[in-house]
C-alpha cells in the first residue's frame, strides 16, 4: 500500500534466501538511508520465523538496492528517504508503508506477524521477502505530488516485484477491467508496456510522477505515444493472441516473462 498508512490485503511470494536475483546496476550516487529493524514481540510466531529465515543483516538493503536499481538510472532524481523501519507486529491485514508524521522522508513498514504466522512453512521465507520488496517500492517511488492513481503506484510496486523473480503462484496476466486496477493486474500490463516499448519504459513513468500532478492524457502520450486505454486496449489483444498461440503450441513472447 502507498504511503497513506492504511492497511492492504493481498497475498505474495518472493525468492528464498539464497536465490539469485537480477539486479540492475546501482544508480550513482546510490541513497544510504539508515535502515532499522523493530520488533515488537520477539515471542509472536511471525517474528521468530523472520528472525530465523532471512538474513536480516542484509534483507533491507538488498531490497533497497533492487528497488533502486530497477526504478532509476544514474541520471535519476530519486526521493530524499532518510531511513526505512521495518516493524514486525501483530495486526491485522498484511503490510502497508507509512511516513512519519514528523518528517515524511523517515518511512515505516510495518508488517504482520500473523499474517507470516498463517503462511505454509515451505512459502514462508518466499512471501516475506516478496512482501518487503513490494512495500520497500513504497519508500522509494514518486506519487506525482500525491495525485497519481493509487493502482498505478500498486501497480509499480507489483512490477518491480515481478522484474526481482518474486512472482506469487496465484498471479496472472490478464486483459479486461480497468488498466489500474493495480497490484499484478497493473503490473504485467507495466510489463508489457517495458516489452514494447523497450527496457526503461517504467523507469520513464516513475520519473514522469516526479514533481508534477498526475494529468492522463498528456501522461501516457508522452511515455508510451498514445492513450492508455488503447495501450490497455492492445494488451488485451496480446493476451488473446498469446492465447490462441499457446493453444497451438506457439510460444508468445508475454508468456516469456512470467
Ligand atoms: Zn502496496
Amino acid at each position: 500500500m502507498a504511503a497513506t498508512g492504511t492497511n492492504e490485503i493481498y497475498f505474495q511470494k518472493a525468492t528464498l534466501r539464497d536465490t539469485a536475483v537480477t539486479v540492475r546496476p546501482k544508480p550513482n550516487p546510490t541513497p544510504t538511508p539508515l535502515l532499522r529493524l523493530e520488533v515488537r514481540d520477539l515471542s509472536a510466531d511471525g517474528a521468530r520465523s523472520f528472525l530465523s529465515l532471512l538474513n536480516c543483516d542484509s534483507v533491507l538493503q538488498e531490497a533497497v538496492d533492487s528497488v533502486l536499481s530497477l526504478l532509476y538510472t544514474s541520471k535519476s532524481k530519486i526521493p530524499p528517504t532518510r531511513s526505512v523501519t521495518l516493524v514486525l507486529r501483530s495486526m491485522e491485514g498484511v503490510a502497508y508503508t507509512t511516513g512519519k508524521e514528523i518528517d515524511g522522508d523517515h518511512k515505516e513498514i510495518h508488517f504482520s506477524t500473523d499474517y507470516i504466522a498463517g503462511c505454509s512453512e515451505e512459502r514462508r521465507a518466499e512471501e516475506m521477502l516478496g512482501v518487503l520488496r513490494h512495500e520497500m517500492v513504497h519508500c522509494w517511488q514518486w506519487a506525482a505530488n500525491g495525485t497519481c492513481p493509487s493502482g498505478l503506484i500498486e501497480g509499480i510496486a507489483d512490477w518491480v516485484r515481478l522484474k526481482s523473480n518474486m512472482v506469487p503462484p496465484h498471479w496472472k496476466q490478464e486483459g479486461g477491467g480497468d488498466w489500474d486496477a493495480g497490484y499484478q493486474h497493473t503490473a504485467y500490463f507495466l510489463e508489457y508496456l517495458e516489452t514494447r516499448f523497450g527496457q526503461g519504459t517504467v523507469v520513464a513513468i516513475n520519473e514522469r510522477l516526479c514533481d508534477r500532478d498526475y494529468v492522463e492524457k498528456g501522461f501516457w502520450i508522452h511515455c508510451c505515444g498514445c492513450e492508455v486505454q488503447e495501450l490497455w486496449d492492445d494488451y488485451g489483444r496480446s493476451l488473446t493472441d498469446a492465447q490462441k498461440g499457446s493453444d497451438t503450441n506457439v510460444t508468445s513472447p508475454m508468456e516469456s516473462t512470467v
